[in-house]
Order: structure tokens, then C-alpha cells, then sequence
């Protein structure tokens, strides 16, 4: 039973996410080991907030965009008395009598025809031409070179009263921030003569809706709403089986949501080669959810844990007393690192640290660092926050770049093709953000980057030196924690529980399903 249930979970949470997948192979050229993840994994493109995006502001009768029977509906208060005539007729016999048919002769045969023309004429002007008296709620999708002020002149609001709404508006959000395909809710009063914007709604992002209203003295007045959302946990696990990404996303897991934690990740797992088939992962994350039930966003990760071959690695994010928030491992140290574990995405390492034979002087020395190989151009980061020390042409290294990361450490990249923007001794870079491109400058045989890690000044192995760890919490923190990690392990397996639970419902066709039916 447990395995039906778990198999039943599996397939759903497949048919569930597929629609969230996401671009995969344009990931930012700073998701420093996120490529590693997506690499073996083609995923066709797609908005990774689609779900968001789809979620109305508001739902409203739609007049201009109506079919016949949505336009008769809404035309109904309007013209009473047209309303009757329509609904005299049957209409099956209404659109069996043509308008002006060339054949027939007898026009004047009864009353029938007549009703029926005059049904079909009033459908016609409603096609053409809806109208209404009475309060509308329009909703708008905004397209490519829609401004505010037009879409409001288009909805039939005179323009001193756009001008004075979008004024209001302004006061919390910028109309020149529309998005293509965000949606709007315009309140417009029609008497018949002439229409009055009376208001507009407007969802800049999940957390409030912008109220607009027009007041008694013609003013406008905007005021933010709070969204009422409802975090609920989202709990997921399986096995790894093509990659990473295509298995927790298939597992119910957006992409989004994996990204920041391979990032935490990366100081400790080496994306490109510790990953294996047969590893099993665990993720925790909160999803908010508007009052209808729609996904509004998806929140971080509260707890993971990837099985990689022999090694156990549970994280859980944790906000110490001061503040400091990370991932941690059970025994409260924190998964960041000083250094990336690779400046560099999806290389191949193609020399290791240590003696060898060198590929261009001919004789055996020291390499006093690692290579990866990797196209011309290929983004190089930063392997940690510091400062520049150097950048430039360095004899056999080509052209270089030293940073200075703190009292004790140090990073070396060679033979460059060139600089990042601006990257000049003494500018202060972030951990991932890019420093230069890979290039073959200097005494080398082909496009690889040349990676120093430096203590004291000395080159040590990049890949086996004891890199200094993040934060070990300590004392009331240590206790704090502790007590997250038994709530947060006890609310992960609850979530698997009920996740189980509601699936088992609809798993009424297989065996479980016909015995108990009989
Ligand atoms: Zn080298």
C-alpha cells in the first residue's frame, strides 16, 4: 500500500509540474554550479513565474472581447424590452430563417419572419457594437506598447480622468513598470451617453492589489491591499535517476526553488561529478497560495537533504539571534563557504595539482594549481568575496587576475582571454560574480583556466585544501536549532504523509481499488 501511494504521489506530482518547467540552459552566467545541474536535462523554454502570471487580478464579465451569448447576458439590464423580443424566440428557428434570402419570395408570409429578422438584427448590433448602462469590471491583459493611459482611452475613459487616476496610482506604483501579459481590472460606469473610470485594479506582484477608487468630489484615491496568502509546506523525495533538476522538478519541485539551494550546495557538492543515479534527495519548501486556491509563489527551501553515494547531507535553513541566515548542516555549521568549490560552470577538470610533465617547457614540474578546460570565453567568477590584487598579463599565466580575500587567502586565474568590465587592482568583487573569460593567453596549448587557491601566499591543492567553513552556531543559537531540526525533520515526513493521503482518493482503479469494490 505504502508503495502504491508513493508510486500514486510520484506520477501526480510528474503531471503537476510539468508546466513548470523552466528554462534550464540559459541560466545566469553568475548561477555558479547551477548549469552543472541542468546540463544533462533539455527542458523547452518557459516563464518560470508562469503560474503566477496566469492567476487574474480579478474576474469580471468581459464585454468587448464577449461571444454572442456573454454579450446578450450583459446586454440584458440594458435594453429590457429587446431582451423580451429575443427571448420570444426560439432560436433554433431564429437562425433557420435567413436575413435576405435570395430565394425566398413569400417576405410577407407572417409574423414569424419578422420576429426572427428583428432577433437576428439585434444580435447583430450586440456583435458589433456592445454596450452597456450600470458598473462594468473589465479585465485588460496588457500587450506589447500598451501605455496605461491608452489602455484606459481604449476602454472609453475620458482622458482628464485617466490622467488623474493614473496621478493617484502613482503614488505606489509606476505605470511604466506594466509588464506584457500582467492583467488589470478597470471599473468603469456607463450611463448610455458617456462612461466614468470609477476605478482600477492593479496586482504588481503577489503580496497587494492596488485599489484606485474615485471619490464623490471626482478625485482619485489609491490604497495597496494586503493579499491574504496561506503558506502551506510542499514536501518532496526521490531518487536521482537523469539529473538533479529533470528529478526534483519531477518530484514537484519548480526550479526556482532549486536553484538557491544548489547554490548552497555548491561549496560542499561538486555538481558536474558527485551526482550519481541512484542518489536520493528530500526537499522541504513552503508554497503560498491565494485565498481561490491558485499557487501565488513558492517559497525557499526550509530543509534538503541529498544521499550521494556515501555521504549524507541534510541542510536547514537557519536564522541565527543576530540575524545570520544560511543552510546548516545537523550539527549546526553552516554549508558556506570563503571559496566557490570551481570558479567556473560546466568545465571539465583536465589537470590536477601536482607534478607532471609540462605540455609546452617539456620537462617535469610542479603545477601549482588545476585546470579547467573550457571554451574561449567561457565566464569566470570569483571565487570569493576579496578584493583584486592584480589584473593583467603575469609572465607564463598569460593574462591574470590575484584576489585578496582575506588576511589568509588568495585566488589566481590564468591565461585569460580578457577582463571583465572595470576589473582593474583594487576593485572589490563578490563571491560569483564575473571576473574575466577563459581564453589561452600565456604558456599554454589550448582554451583552460588556470585556478590558484593561495594560503600564506603559497598554492595549495584547490580541490583537497581544508577550506575555512562557514559559521558553527554556538550556545542558545545551538539550542534553537536543534529544536528547528527535530520540527523541521517531524514536518517533512507529516507533509509526505499528507500528500500521500490526498492522493490515495483517486487511486481507486488499481488492485486496492477493485477488491474493495468487489
Ligand atoms: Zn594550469
Amino acid at each position: 500500500m505504502r508503495l502504491t501511494l508513493a508510486v500514486y504521489v510520484y506520477v501526480t506530482l510528474v503531471a503537476g509540474v510539468a508546466a513548470a518547467a523552466t528554462d534550464l540552459t540559459t541560466a545566469d552566467p553568475e548561477d555558479s554550479a547551477v548549469a552543472a545541474i541542468a546540463a544533462p536535462v533539455p527542458v523547452p523554454v518557459a516563464e518560470p513565474v508562469a503560474e503566477i502570471g496566469d492567476v487574474p487580478v480579478a474576474d469580471g464579465p468581459r464585454l468587448a472581447q464577449a461571444d454572442t451569448d456573454e454579450a446578450a447576458e450583459a446586454a440584458a439590464p440594458v435594453a429590457p424590452t429587446v431582451t423580451e423580443t429575443v427571448e420570444a424566440i426560439d432560436p433554433d428557428t431564429a437562425s433557420d430563417v435567413p436575413v435576405a434570402a435570395s430565394g425566398e419570395e413569400d417576405a410577407e408570409d407572417s409574423a414569424a419572419p419578422l420576429a426572427s429578422v428583428l432577433a437576428l438584427s439585434v444580435a447583430d448590433s450586440l456583435l458589433t457594437e456592445p454596450y452597456a448602462i450600470g458598473t462594468e469590471r473589465r479585465s485588460v491583459t496588457v500587450a506589447s506598447g500598451n501605455t496605461l493611459l491608452g489602455i484606459l482611452g481604449d476602454a472609453g475613459a475620458p482622458r482628464a480622468e485617466a490622467h488623474a487616476l493614473i496621478a493617484a496610482l502613482e503614488e505606489y506604483y509606476d505605470p511604466r513598470d506594466l509588464q506584457i501579459g500582467q492583467e488589470l481590472t478597470l471599473i468603469l460606469e456607463h450611463t448610455g451617453q458617456d462612461t466614468t473610470l470609477v476605478g482600477l485594479e492593479i496586482m504588481p506582484d503577489v503580496e497587494a492589489t492596488i485599489q484606485v477608487t474615485r471619490q464623490d468630489d471626482a478625485s482619485y484615491v489609491a490604497e495597496p491591499i494586503a493579499t491574504t496568502l496561506e503558506e502551506r509546506p510542499v514536501a518532496a523525495s526521490g531518487e536521482i535517476s537523469s539529473s538533479l533538476a529533470a528529478d526534483t522538478g519531477a518530484a514537484g519541485v519548480p526550479y526556482s526553488v532549486l536553484v538557491p539551494l544548489v547554490r548552497a550546495y555548491s561549496y560542499t557538492v561538486d555538481f558536474q561529478r558527485d551526482i550519481q543515479p541512484g542518489d536520493l534527495f528530500e526537499i522541504l519548501f513552503q508554497r503560498a497560495y491565494f485565498e481561490d486556491g491558485t499557487v501565488a509563489r513558492d517559497d525557499e527551501v526550509s530543509y534538503a537533504r541529498l544521499q550521494l553515494g556515501d555521504r549524507d547531507l541534510p541542510v536547514y535553513l537557519f536564522e541565527a539571534s543576530d540575524g545570520f541566515i544560511d543552510y546548516f548542516d545537523r550539527d549546526g555549521l553552516s554549508v558556506r563557504r570563503a571559496l566557490l568549490r570551481t570558479p567556473i560552470d560546466g568545465a571539465r577538470l583536465s589537470s590536477g595539482f601536482g607534478y607532471r610533465r609540462h605540455p609546452i617547457l617539456g620537462y617535469t614540474r610542479m603545477h601549482r594549481g588545476v585546470d579547467f578546460a573550457a571554451p574561449t570565453g567561457t565566464p569566470v567568477f570569483a571565487a570569493g568575496d576579496g578584493v583584486v590584487e592584480m589584473a593583467g598579463p603575469y609572465a607564463g599565466y598569460g593574462n591574470y587576475v590575484r584576489i585578496r580575500h582575506n588576511g589568509q587567502l588568495g585566488t589566481a586565474y590564468g591565461h585569460l582571454s580578457r577582463f571583465a568590465r572595470g576589473l582593474t587592482a583594487g576593485a572589490r568583487v563578490r563571491q560569483g560574480e564575473v571576473i574575466a573569460y577563459v581564453g589561452s593567453t600565456g604558456l599554454s596549448t589550448g582554451p583552460h583556466l588556470h585556478y590558484e587557491v593561495l594560503v600564506n601566499g603559497t598554492q595549495v591543492n584547490p580541490l583537497s585544501v581544508d577550506l575555512p567553513t562557514g559559521r558553527q552556531l554556538t550556545g542558545d543559537d545551538m539550542v534553537a536549532f536543534r529544536e528547528r531540526v527535530d520540527e523541521v525533520d517531524a514536518l517533512f515526513r507529516a507533509t509526505l504523509r499528507a500528500q500521500g493521503q490526498f492522493a490515495e482518493t483517486p487511486q481507486e482503479t488499481d488492485e486496492d481499488g477493485g477488491s474493495s469494490a468487489q
